[in-house]
């Protein structure tokens, strides 16, 4: 796991460059960015919405709710639907993946939508884009792949076959915390 971030492995994390300067929520300068494009809850029960650039603190410490939460938060039900938890499990489930979710920054860069793979009720954790066309074969070819569910590849995902995806970043690599289980996405603009 990620020594600044749980879900996203140190050597995928990518600190923003310097168009921003400061951090969004607390102001700070000089500390490192991550890309958080949401909204902060304020405590007079007004929302900040103009939130692009947010330091480690305030990303796992402030009232932050990631824009595309309203789509994933649909994935998180249909995955603990699909685990026929009682209701109380579910409830407890929904607001510790939730967590999980506002508490990472937008990395990997999901081009559709956020849709950060989810195995043993947990967010799994990134950990790359393939460096190069081994690795993306690697990735394709061996881990499970993954679009708002477990889900089966398109024969379209033979790469080898049918040439590499045009984005470098179209495809992701995720990992489970706790079974080791390798997923992938494929997003595309
Ligand atoms: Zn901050
Ligand atoms: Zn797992």
């Amino acid at each position: 796991m990620g020594q600044i971030f749980e879900f996203i492995a140190d050597a995928a994390l990518e600190v923003l460059d310097d168009y921003y300067t400061e951090c969004h929520v607390c102001n700070s300068t000089g500390v490192d960015l991550y890309t958080y494009q949401g909204k902060l809850m304020l405590e007079d029960g007004t929302v900040d919405d103009d939130i692009y650039a947010v330091c480690a603190d305030c990303i796992k410490t402030q009232p932050l709710i990631p824009s595309g939460e309203w789509a994933y938060s649909q994935t998180i039900r249909d995955y603990l639907t699909a685990q026929q938890t009682t209701p109380q499990a579910y409830d407890a489930l929904l607001q510790k993946l939730l967590k999980q979710y506002r508490q990472t920054p937008q990395l990997p860069l999901f081009l559709q939508y956020d849709d950060r793979p989810l195995c043993c009720n947990t967010l799994t954790e990134f950990t790359g884009y393939p460096a190069d066309e081994k690795e993306l074969f690697h990735i394709t070819e061996n881990n499970t792949y993954w679009e708002k569910q477990v889900a089966e590849k398109s024969e379209y995902m033979d790469f080898r076959k049918y040439g590499l995806p045009e984005g470098e970043r179209d495809i992701a690599a995720f990992r489970c915390p706790a079974c080791n289980k390798a997923y992938f996405t494929f997003q595309f603009t």
